[in-house]
């Protein structure tokens, strides 16, 4: 088993939970984590250069987003620039309003905070979508209220990749006067981004999405957006982020960036290729399965499927086997029994949301993993619908207890 393992190359399918990081990337990350080790705040020359080092990142970053007109505060994390984006313009403007909304597909990262902030008198309205994934703009409409202080949809869905009418919602909040937040996690380094274009407050991303390292990010905050902090300390991040910086972090975060965008167009069309290509093999060879999400308005390394009759978890096992690495629903629920609320608020019944698969590209990936994939997925299918007790002409077995 281990001899087989030890030989296997592994297809790495799973680029939307985490992508390895860039070897250029660790490279200029090293110098400061020992020889470059001051402390930014400190005000001897080594660490006066640590802090241009930060402020040098900082415009770098905007610069790429095209956010001259406003701060990127450096987080430890994607999840965290969301929290401080939630919950930071929900404290700062609670004597506005105590109404939020969002939608029902975002990231725990974002619907955890929302319900935090619910326990504690806040309400917040969770937006649907349609078949497609995509959020229903007239709802959106509707939902606005006078005592709304924040908007929060997400750019491109981590598990469909189906991305969302972001320049239009941002018309409906500028219009409305409302805080318009975007957790563009799964965006950023797949495509341009430029804050401007889309018109949002705010927009969080995430290092180790885009081939950086992992425990850091970043959140824009157009001028003006009145936030407070959710860490409290020094005066760090102009007093929104208290800590001692991550340097090395910071450094590698804005490097995985820089080399993102200077091959976004062209990688995405090479993802793109292999993934129309995996999908419509596995559409092809195996019966009984089809894709969910936007057929076209959907990030260009995602396919999500859903196979009949089957468990995504046992595909998923026996994938591994095969050195194959994939997911079924979200990284963080999988491992649960409870199917994806992704796939639950597009409308799928839950006894086929269990039966999903998400496939992510990314740069490693080459034509052989695709055919790997398409020789080996078929046939794990057909041998789990053989032993299964919800095969096929059994649905009334369906029904789970
Ligand atoms: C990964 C991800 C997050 C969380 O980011 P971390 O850096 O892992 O905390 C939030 N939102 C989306 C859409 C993501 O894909």
């Amino acid at each position: 088993m281990l001899k087989k393992e030890l030989k296997m190359k592994l297809v790495y399918l799973d680029h939307n939970a985490t992508t390895p990081i860039d070897e250029r990337v660790l490279s200029v990350m090293i110098p400061y984590f020992s020889a470059n080790f001051a402390n930014p705040s400190s005000i001897y020359t080594i660490a006066q250069k640590a802090k241009e080092v930060i402020e040098d990142a900082r415009s770098r970053v905007a610069q790429l987003i095209n956010a001259s007109n406003g701060n990127i505060i450096f987080t430890g994390g994607g999840s965290e620039a969301d929290n401080l984006a939630i919950k930071g313009v929900a404290f700062a403007n609670m004597d506005k309003g105590k109404h939020i909304i969002t939608s029902q597909i975002e990231h725990h990262a974002v619907l955890n905070p929302c319900k935090y902030l619910e326990r504690l008198g806040f309400e917040v309205t969770y937006l649907p979508v349609d078949k497609y994934g995509i959020v229903d703009l007239d709802a959106l409409r509707k939902a606005i209220r006078k005592d709304t202080i924040l908007i929060s949809i997400m750019y491109a869905n981590n598990e469909t990749g189906v991305i969302q009418p972001i320049e239009e919602i941002a018309k409906i909040t500028k219009e409305k006067g409302v805080y318009f937040h975007t957790d563009a996690i799964q965006a950023v380094g797949k495509m341009r981004v430029d804050v401007e274009q889309l018109g949002v407050d705010l927009l969080s991303m995430s290092a180790h999405k885009f081939y950086g390292p992992k425990g850091v990010g970043a959140l824009y905050v157009r001028k003006g957006i009145k936030i407070d902090p959710i860490i409290h300390g020094g005066g760090h991040e102009k007093g929104l982020r208290a800590g001692t910086e991550n340097v090395a972090g910071i450094v590698g975060l804005t490097k995985a960036l820089e080399i993102a965008m200077e091959h976004v167009g062209k990688e995405w069309e090479r993802e793109q290729r292999l993934r129309d290509k995996l999908e419509k093999g596995l559409l092809e060879k195996i019966p009984d399965c089809f894709v969910n999400g936007h057929p076209e308005k959907r990030l260009a390394n995602t396919t999500n499927i859903i196979v009949k009759y089957v468990e995504g978890e046992s595909m998923l096992t026996y994938l591994d086997a095969e050195g194959i690495c994939a997911s079924s629903g979200s990284a963080c629920t999988s491992g649960s029994l409870e199917p994806s609320h992704v796939l639950i608020a597009m409308g799928i019944p839950h006894e086929l949301a269990h039966g999903s698969l998400r496939f992510s590209l990314g740069r490693s990936n080459t034509e052989a993993d695709i055919d790997k994939v398409l020789d080996v997925l078929p046939n794990i299918v057909k041998k789990l619908r053989e032993i299964s007790p919800f095969g096929k002409g059994k649905d009334d077995l369906v029904q789970r207890t």
